[in-house]
């Protein structure tokens, strides 16, 4: 795809987002049987639904587009997913595992945030008000996703976690 107008980088950002949520619901089964705590693994849950509804706005948005979301896939993500991955295999206490989930997870958490950012403000300057709107639900759900990882590492894990100091 040549991205010469501003709609076209609208729409490459918004497949980057597609792909990474899609990568998000696959991976996040194994980061919910790895946690040990039943707060996080409620959160990681409760996220993977919302992330469901995530990937069905991004799809509501392309109805009104040219083309499919499908079709580029996001490194990012995959490179979080991947780091993510690597540091559960390498870790072999419970809290220390639950921290290291929280943590990987917050990072994705912050990358979907900056995506939908920039998107949202591409939305805008297009006059896209509907979809303004649709992205703001995300951003506001991956918003709170991010503070309750924070509230349970700080109330909970993490006070466990440096146990093993
Ligand atoms: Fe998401
Ligand atoms: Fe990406
Ligand atoms: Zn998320």
């Amino acid at each position: 795809m040549n991205i010469d107008t501003l709609t076209k980088l609208y729409i490459h950002e918004l497949k980057d987002l597609y792909s990474a949520e899609n990568q998000i619901i696959d991976a996040l089964p194994d980061m919910i049987d790895a946690a040990h705590d039943e707060d996080l693994k409620t959160a990681l849950r409760n996220h993977r639904e919302e992330t469901q509804n995530q990937v069905n706005r991004i799809e509501r948005i392309f109805q009104s587009l040219d083309g499919k979301p499908t079709g580029h896939k996001c490194k990012g993500v995959a490179g979080l997913v991947a780091e993510g991955n690597e540091v559960l295999k390498d870790v072999d206490d419970e809290a220390i595992l639950d921290a290291a989930i929280i943590g990987a997870c917050q990072r994705i958490e912050h990358y979907e945030i900056a995506g939908y950012g920039v998107a949202r403000a591409f939305a805008r300057m297009l006059g896209r008000e509907d979809d303004v709107e649709l992205l703001t639900e995300t951003i506001e759900e991956e918003g709170a996703a991010d503070k309750l990882l924070t509230r349970i590492a700080e109330h909970h894990i993490n006070l466990v976690a440096a146990r093993q100091n």
